[in-house]
């Protein structure tokens, strides 16, 4: 091996051990005296990580510090993700990569991930063809429009995709080397971006829709024949590209989108955990929403489905489903309603009163999905608590300002009786002398699963079938005791083997459809494991 190859090994970070290069391998390699004499286990590096993790003082130098380390050795950041994911998680994703992407072009170390700018329209080919791995089988892609809430990012968004496929790997186990993150650079509208000289992106405008619409199409047939057999994750597009895009793609193409169809999965999830402490099935629910947008439609169409492969018919299972929005209760005279929204009208009188809404409907469940903080107020759960024993409190909007209640308003005004999930994290709370322990409905209990079976199976399309899999999957993970304690969703210290079992379970729907793109074994659950990536450093 040539000098230059060797020192090349110790920056690249996939195959770079650091300290941890055997003598053998140091004498082999021509590494002798390229690195100190100490020769180190990987424990010992993750204590030195962990100490300097604990030396710094803020969340966003933690968020530097692991993509500094992500950049260097890439086995060891998945080792110190892995080792404790509930600490990790914030870290390399939400919250603290919403911080990171405002600051992304003042932040930037070594870029990381494919930027196909619409400035290169025509060539999106032959820009693919430059990255490195000719074997990608997850991308996923954001345009940086729309982002966690904090509006168009533009360039600067491409900290979501690189941190969301990092989650695919430290939760799911897809190997990192198999996922590229891609920022399709449309330009940004946003003018604290464009006065900024740091900024990385393009500088113009965003383009108009049908020139959006060609880009995307370029890109997707472009990924079509540079990785033949790629799923494409879409990321964070503004909602109405998000519900076209994936209209246009998911007969066609392996496609999926995280905001619609993980989002869903997840409150899926988290009503399937809450029906095993009210001791009834999904179908027996009566669920009112409160917000009937994006959040609202996607969630309820997946609940439908989920009724209706109960054996549930499709009227019976709409029945089931009540909206409430700024203006009322969803019902069929309403002439303001879009038509994504109509098929949940149902026949009843206006009623702009949410409590009285709750005392006509006799709601199980109620899913705040409204944007609006403190929305469920005392009367709301208190009627709640009235009309049910265990009554089902989902507020799901965030941030946590925007939850409709908190999780102490939840258990104290229904004295102790609510069965309650957030889309917000909550600690735990004590209330009547009970300690209760709340579960957030985040999406990493489903798109990592989704994306381990379909990796592990070559999956050639991804339905909605598959997503109510994995919610049947996560729900099972839930144990007895989480129950007790009021956790519907699995702790997220566990959540690879969450995800293993959830992908097992969407990889049986991929075998049941004849979706696979290879032979799939009669045990799938050791066919997912024994495809699943784990850090560990191999021979050099
Ligand atoms: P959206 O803007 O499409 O819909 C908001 C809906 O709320 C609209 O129907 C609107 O009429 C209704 N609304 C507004 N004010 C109201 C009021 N005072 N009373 C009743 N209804 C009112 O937004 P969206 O994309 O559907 O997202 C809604 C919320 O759901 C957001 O806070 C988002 O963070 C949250 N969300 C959470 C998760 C999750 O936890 N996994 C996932 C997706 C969305």
């Amino acid at each position: 091996m040539s000098e230059k190859r060797s020192a090349e090994l110790l920056h690249d970070p996939r195959l770079n051990k650091s300290t941890a290069f055997t003598e053998a391998e140091r004498e082999r390699l021509g590494l002798i005296g390229l690195l100190p004499d100490g020769v180190e286990t990987m424990e010992l590096q993750l204590l030195r990580a962990h100490r300097q993790l604990d030396a710094k003082t803020t969340d966003l130098e933690r968020y530097i510090f692991l993509s500094q380390l992500l950049d260097h050795d890439e086995t060891l950041f998945y080792a110190l993700v892995m080792s404790d994911p509930a600490r990790f998680l914030p870290l390399v994703y939400t919250p603290t990569v919403g911080e990171a992407c405002l600051r992304f072009g003042h932040l930037l170390r070594r870029p990381r991930g494919m930027y196909v700018s619409i400035a290169r329209r025509g060539r999106v080919r032959d820009v693919l063809r430059n990255w490195p791995e000719k074997d990608v089988r997850f991308i996923v892609v954001t345009d940086g429009e729309r982002f966690l809430g904090l509006g168009d990012l533009g360039a600067n968004g491409m900290g979501i995709p690189i941190g969301k496929l990092a989650l695919y790997t430290a939760c799911g186990g897809v190997p990192p080397e198999v996922a590229m993150p891609v920022m399709l650079d449309c330009g940004t509208n946003n003018q604290e971006n464009l006065r900024d000289p740091l900024y990385l992106g393009l500088r113009q405008p965003r383009p108009a829709r049908e020139a959006l619409d060609a880009f995307v199409e370029e890109f997707v047939c472009a990924v079509s024949e540079v990785f033949p057999g790629c799923c494409i994750q879409f990321e964070d597009w503004a909602g109405v590209d998000a519900v076209r895009l994936l209209a246009r793609y998911r007969d066609t193409t392996c496609c999926f989108n995280d905001d619609i169809q993980g989002t869903a999965a997840v409150a899926l999830a988290g009503l399937l955990g809450a029906v095993r402490v009210t001791e009834s099935t999904l179908s027996q629910q009566r669920i009112l929403f409160l917000g009937a947008g994006a959040a609202a439609t996607g969630i309820a169409s997946l609940l439908c489905q989920a009724m209706v492969s109960e054996g549930t018919s499709e009227a019976d299972a709409r029945a089931r489903i009540w909206m409430f929005d700024k203006s009322g209760l969803l019902h069929s005279q309403r002439q303001d309603l879009e038509d994504f929204q109509r098929p949940y009208a149902q026949e009843h009188v206006a009623c702009t009163d949410f409590v009285t809404a709750i005392e006509s409907i006799s709601p199980t469940a109620i899913i705040g999905v409204s944007t609006v903080g403190k929305a469920f107020n005392r009367r709301v759960i208190e009627a709640m608590a009235r009309k049910n024993e265990r009554p089902i409190i989902f507020p799901y909007s965030n941030p946590t300002s925007h939850s409709e209640c908190t999780a102490e308003e939840a258990y104290a005004w229904s004295d102790g009786r609510a069965v309650f999930a957030s889309g917000s994290p909550f600690g735990p709370v004590r209330v009547a002398g009970k300690t209760f322990v709340p579960g957030q409905g985040n999406n990493v209990y489903i798109f990592p699963a989704v994306g381990m079976a379909v990796y592990a199976t070559k999956a050639k399309r991804v339905t909605d079938e598959m997503f109510i899999a994995a919610a049947r999957g996560v729900a099972e993970c839930v144990t007895h005791a989480d129950l007790d304690v009021g956790l519907l969703y699995p702790p997220q210290s566990e959540i690879l083997e969450t995800s293993l079992h959830a992908a097992t379970r969407v990889a049986e729907v991929v075998r049941a459809r004849g979706l696979g793109g290879v032979p799939l074994p009669e045990n799938l659950g050791a066919f997912i494991r024994s495809s699943a990536y784990r850090p560990h450093y191999s021979a050099t």
